[in-house]
Order: structure tokens, then sequence, then C-alpha cells
């Protein structure tokens, strides 16, 4: 059984997201698709969804708070509203973007931990990293563990090379096997493979030892496209 996970990022509203979910929702059950399917949208389209088991609901971000004075932030209660217990922390658009600390990452991570929340947690390189070599990089992957409970039962962790995000350009198949491994060493968590993920290469990637599934932006966004890629999962 596989995992896949759509990140909408800042892309879709309230109501093609909607339509997406439903969209996806109806063809897992005609289909009978057992894979553990996430569809993360953005926080104004977050709703109470009729889904089928296997198809999760989650937020791409909260503070770590129930509520309170911190404008444009959304809280556990604003999740709690639509019974949403799953959270993607430590995206590398939010560390590198919106410039999220490892201190910050890791308050997230033990508040939503407390929670009890699952937690897709996602770690990765950026290009003048993987340049200087693989100690490197695995050095700086182990820097983003720092505060984080890698025996949290409800966490996957997502490898997510920086370079790799939204570029087209995807990790090697070697590359993410190498990572992987290493990964697998340090925690029992499923470990899925983000960056440039797409129809053409997602059989590829998803038969890599260690890889258990793949969380995947821009492919992603058409709910056709997200489909075939489901479909090549099976
Ligand atoms: C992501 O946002 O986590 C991601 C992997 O994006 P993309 O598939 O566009 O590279």
């Amino acid at each position: 059984m596989k995992i896949i996970a759509s990140n909408f990022k800042t892309n879709h509203t309230r109501q093609s997201t909607n339509e997406f979910i439903n969209d996806i929702n109806k063809f897992l059950k005609d289909e009978n698709i057992k894979n553990d399917i996430y569809i993360f949208p953005p926080s104004t389209a977050l709703d109470n969804f009729d889904t089928v088991s296997n198809l999760c609901i989650g937020t791409q971000n909260a503070f770590y708070v129930k509520d309170g004075p911190y404008t444009g932030e959304i809280g556990h209660s604003h999740l709690d509203e639509f019974d949403i217990k799953t959270i993607l922390i430590g995206h590398s658009e939010r560390r590198h973007i919106l410039d999220e600390t490892q201190k910050t990452v890791s308050l997230k991570f033990n508040y939503f931990k407390a929670l009890g929340y699952k937690i897709i947690y996602c770690v990765g390189e950026p290009l003048d990293i993987k340049n200087q070599g693989l100690s490197q990089t695995l050095g700086y992957i182990q820097e983003q563990f720092d505060g984080i409970d890698l025996s949290y039962k409800d966490m996957i962790v997502a490898y997510e090379p920086v370079w790799a995000i939204g570029t087209g350009v995807s990790c090697g198949l070697d590359d993410i096997a190498t990572i992987h491994k290493k990964l697998a060493k340090k925690t029992t968590a499923p470990l899925l493979y983000g960056g440039s993920v797409k129809l053409d290469n997602i059989k590829d990637i998803i038969n890599i030892p260690n890889v258990d599934g793949v969380l995947i932006g821009t492919a992603s966004w058409h709910k056709d496209d997200f489909k075939k890629i489901i479909e090549n999962c099976i």
C-alpha cells in the first residue's frame, strides 16, 4: 500500500477544491483504490468533506496555538471545526520563503504531536548543500530533525530536495534510494519522496526501496493528472 499526497500550495479556490475532492473521492470509491491519499488544500478551502476512509484532508500549515492574537494565522480550533487532524510541517517553502526556523518548525511539531495529529514532516537540502556531497546533505537533513521526535507514531517523513521542488527536475533514482535508505535507519515512519514527481516518473520513483509514497505539488493540481498518477501507483 502506497501513500500519495497532493499539496495544493496557494492554488485552487474553495469551489475548485470542493470539486476536486468530490471527484477524487468518487474515483477512489468507483475504482476501489486502497492506497492512502492525502490532499492539502489552502486554509480557506478547508471544510467538512464526506470522504472514503483512505482519503484524508489535511492542512498545509497552522500556528501552534488553539486561537488568540496571531493576525493571519489559524490555530487548531479552526481545524477542529472541520475535524482536520493532519498537518504538513517543515515544507521547504515555509522554511525558505516564509523563513520558518528549525525552532519554529519543532514548536509546531511538538504542539501538534501533543494533540495526536498525523504529521507529514518535510526535510530536504538546497542545491548548494547537495553540491557539497552526500555527507553534507545528510548533515543538513540531520539538523532538520533537531527537536523532532523521530519515534512519533503518527509521523510520515517526506524527503523533498529543495532544488527539485516545482522545478520539473526530479532527484535521480539512485540518490532518492540512498537518502531513503539512510532515513529508514533513523525512523520506522513511512517515507515519501517529493520534488517534481509527475506522470512520467511516478512508476520509477514509487518502486524505489524504502519509498512508501510521494508528496506532489504541481503535477497533482489537475484532477485528471492526479487520478492518472494514483492509477500508476496500484
Ligand atoms: C511539494 O510542494 O511538496 C512538491 C513536491 O512540489 P512539486 O511536485 O511541484 O515539485
